[in-house]
């Protein structure tokens, strides 16, 4: 029979308990959204892209080189380019195809690519798929970068180092400043995946900023518009020249229906709200403090992060689900995070915090989450 290991595969993932399912998100309190700010449900943003589909049509009927480029897509990209300080940026329909775009693009059979190795799925799998050499360091360990780059640098025609600004399963912020260092050392140059830190951060709402960088720091930078900004999409800042490469030679650029003009404008809404409701980052920084805490006098032992993102590492994938479980009975949406995602043995609960939760949101978390424990651990700690 053919393509029998389509049931055998989904089999052994129900034993493992590793199957994924889709739960329909009900109204649940969140705490596993990427909805940082809490900007997808922002009036001004509903109102932004409800105004721009009336004006502007939902769809936009091509790629961007052929009709899908309007002034809402030429305003953003300026926008985004003064935000971070690049000259140029490029919008993308999603962070995956950003990632993509950008290794495909820039590296060739003799260039060599090394990423940190918690680097996210979409990164790797262009690493894998590209015929760059590629090297993966230490999680966060600029000295083994700096190992590899010694070896492997002279060998290679080009260098690309890529990390992300805050991980997206560990929720801890690269150490940018050494790795920027190392890359200019070697004449490497550096991508950032600020998926996660971009609108988050305290210093200057991203990564850059939060380690006191400069766009000539890093020489290309990708964020995402389905985290902190809550919507949907991504882009990449860098230098004209490689925008400019972009358009004419990345495939995932050229070949694909641009997003509606309606989507550029309710992003471009929701980046001034990010900017100028600077209480919600302000709010959102609060309540990762004030859970840590708490978390600290009741021996919930959290991952070591300043993030909105607090993981709770639990080791077994079934143990996990179980608290998820009792967590969601409870009304807590709080999503367990099992292998491939992170290592063998690492199965987390993966709380995120918003900064529309409050502080009553917070203490009815801790409640339900030491009642988890207590009732999975089973009197054994
Ligand atoms: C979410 C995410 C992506 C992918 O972005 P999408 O827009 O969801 O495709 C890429 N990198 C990181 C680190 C992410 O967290």
């Amino acid at each position: 029979m053919a393509f029998e290991f389509i049931t055998q595969a989904l089999r052994q993932q129900q034993t493992q308990s590793l199957l994924r399912t889709r739960a329909v998100s009900n109204e649940a309190i969140n705490f596993s959204a990427n909805d940082y700010l809490g900007l997808s449900k922002h009036p001004d943003v509903i109102a932004a892209w409800q105004r721009g589909a009336s004006e502007h049509g939902v769809g936009s009927g091509g790629s961007a080189l052929v009709t899908g480029y309007t002034p809402a897509h030429a305003a953003l990209e300026e926008k985004l380019a003064d935000i971070t300080g690049y000259e140029s940026s490029l919008l993308f329909n999603s962070g995956y195809s950003a990632n993509q775009a950008l290794i495909k693009a820039l590296l060739n059979k003799n260039d060599l690519l090394i990423q940190d190795k918690l680097n996210h799925a979409s990164l790797i799998e262009a690493g894998v798929y590209s015929p760059a050499t590629m090297k993966r360091f230490k999680h966060n360990d600029s000295g083994h970068l700096a190992q590899i780059l010694t070896h492997y640098r002279p060998k290679h025609a080009n260098s690309l180092v890529v990390t992300e600004g805050v991980f997206s399963m560990d929720g801890d912020m690269s150490d940018l400043r050494a790795i920027s260092q190392q890359c200019k050392a070697h004449d490497s140059w550096l991508l950032v995946d600020d998926a996660h830190g971009f609108g988050v951060l305290p210093q200057g709402q991203n990564s850059l900023k939060q380690h006191g960088l400069l766009a000539s720091d890093v020489d290309l930078y990708m964020a995402t518009f389905g985290k902190a900004v809550g919507v949907s999409g991504a882009f990449v800042a860098a230098s004209k020249d490689v925008i400019e490469y972009l358009v004419n030679f990345s495939k995932p650029y050229i070949y694909s229906t641009a997003m509606p003009a309606a989507m550029a404008l309710c992003i471009d809404k929701a980046l001034t709200i990010m900017l100028t409701e600077t209480w919600r980052v302000v709010h959102l920084n609060q309540l990762i403090c004030y859970f840590k805490q708490q978390c600290f006098l009741r021996n919930i032992t959290l991952m070591p992060s300043d993030s909105a993102i607090q993981p709770l590492i639990i080791g077994d994938a079934s143990k996990a689900i179980k608290i998820s479980q009792y967590l969601a009975s409870k009304g807590l949406l709080v999503k367990a995070i099992r292998p491939p995602t992170v290592p063998q043995g690492t199965s987390r609960l993966r709380i995120t915090l918003s900064a529309n939760h409050s502080i009553e949101d917070i203490d009815l978390l801790l409640t339900r989450l030491q009642e988890a424990l207590n009732i999975n651990n089973g009197g054994a700690s």
